[in-house]
């Protein structure tokens, strides 16, 4: 049996004529641009997330680099985050005209790693970027505890991790991309909340870091042919806002599927591989399920087999940051970051959506399993 890593069609048919009759209503206004789909998306997001505010911008990317410059970092900054993520966290820090400094991450939940970040603040660190990997939750008390003591600005990527929560030490659930200055988020379509193309969000609570992303997305301008800077385009399409606000009101039904969906993995590989661990304080979203073996022959042997029976599977990521040929100017080599080199060797994510069966999940578990006893040529 074949296995996809995300179905894309089939959370579509339940939801089909909602959808529809959404977008036909912006097609019949031809609001297109900033159309009132996308404040009334903006304040559905932030009333979702319990930020006060919700910035819709054009995907993902866009939403961290100008996440950045409203949280004033600039030329010259050194912005700590995560060697174990998407290029899309880094990349964005440089074009800023700041510097990425990657610290270790954690052998358990694959996220930067508190302690080693701290050791990599120096007068010029001016923000912390912990990025929620899969949609696990980032240790938020700690990375609070540095902002503070070092004032630093705290940017969560939570690109993968909407509808994830943490608990705050002495404090109640808060949904991931809240706790700090501002979270950033991607409504790529295979995202936990995807929209039918690009998108993405800024949500933030300060007043002031509101008013300039409103600016930097849409050309440094509050009133047409002002520009009290220079900004951007990158404005979320109001076809994609109608599509999102309908599809908000499924999201976390859809994150509930895939809790179950990993509590049947983690059942099924019990003593076969490392599942993830979700720590008490933390809500998982899975937008990625990940696993790990022991060695990275077992690994490779794991990932081979799964393809060669014709289940999805895929490496996030295969290589990490401080390694990749786009970051030689910061001298990274093998050896700086053992832990994150370690786990880059040893992981491979399984096919992960809210509709995947319980006779897909077997067929992956079992084939899992078997590529443990069976070696597969190159
Ligand atoms: C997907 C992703 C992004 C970028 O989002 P786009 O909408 O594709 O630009 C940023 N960070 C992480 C961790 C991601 O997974």
């Amino acid at each position: 049996m074949k296995v996809p890593m995300v179905d894309m069609l089939a959370g579509y048919p339940p939801i089909k004529d909602e959808i529809e009759t959404a977008v036909k209503n912006v097609f019949n206004k031809a609001n297109f641009i900033l159309g009132e789909e996308v404040a009334g998306f903006e304040k559905e997001f932030a009333a979702h997330n319990g930020a006060k505010y919700a910035v819709g911008v054009a995907n993902g990317t866009d939403a961290l680099r100008m996440a950045f410059l409203a949280s004033g970092i600039k030329a010259g900054d050194e912005v700590i985050t995560s060697p174990f993520t998407f290029i899309a966290t880094s990349e964005t820090i440089s074009q800023v005209g700041a510097i990425p400094v990657f610290a270790d991450i954690d052998p358990v939940t694959y996220n930067l790693d508190p302690r080693s970040a701290e050791k990599k603040i120096t007068r010029k660190t001016k923000a912390i970027v912990p990025v929620h990997l899969y949609g696990m939750p980032c240790d938020m008390d700690a990375f609070l505890a540095l902002a503070k003591k070092h004032d630093l600005r705290l940017i969560e990527d939570t690109a993968q991790a909407f509808t994830g929560k943490y608990k705050l030490n002495g404090g109640g659930w808060k949904y991931l991309g809240s706790i700090g200055d501002c979270g950033t988020y991607s409504f790529f379509p295979a995202k936990n909340l995807g929209a039918f193309g690009d998108g993405g969000a800024v949500t933030t609570s300060d007043d002031r870091i509101l008013e300039t992303l409103k600016q930097l997305r849409n050309h440094g301008s509050k009133v047409r042919y002002h520009h009290e800077m220079e900004g951007f385009n990158s404005r979320l399409d109001t076809v994609q806002a109608a599509v999102l606000s309908v599809r908000l009101k499924h999201v976390e039904k859809w994150t509930e599927l895939r809790n179950t969906v990993a509590a049947k993995y983690a059942e099924a590989l019990k003593g076969v591989c490392v599942t993830p661990v979700v720590p008490a304080n933390a809500r998982h979203s899975f937008n990625y399920y990940t696993i790990r073996f022991d060695t990275k022959a077992k690994r490779d042997n794991a990932q081979k087999y799964l393809t060669e029976q014709g289940i999805a599977n895929q490496i996030y990521y295969p290589i990490a940051l401080h390694l990749q040929e786009a970051y030689a100017r910061l001298g990274g080599k093998r050896g700086d970051l053992p832990v994150c080199e370690a786990v880059q060797d040893t992981v491979f994510s399984l096919p992960m959506f809210p509709e995947l069966t319980d006779g897909q999940i077997k067929t992956v578990t079992d084939a899992v399993k078997a590529s443990l006893t069976v070696s597969v040529g190159k």
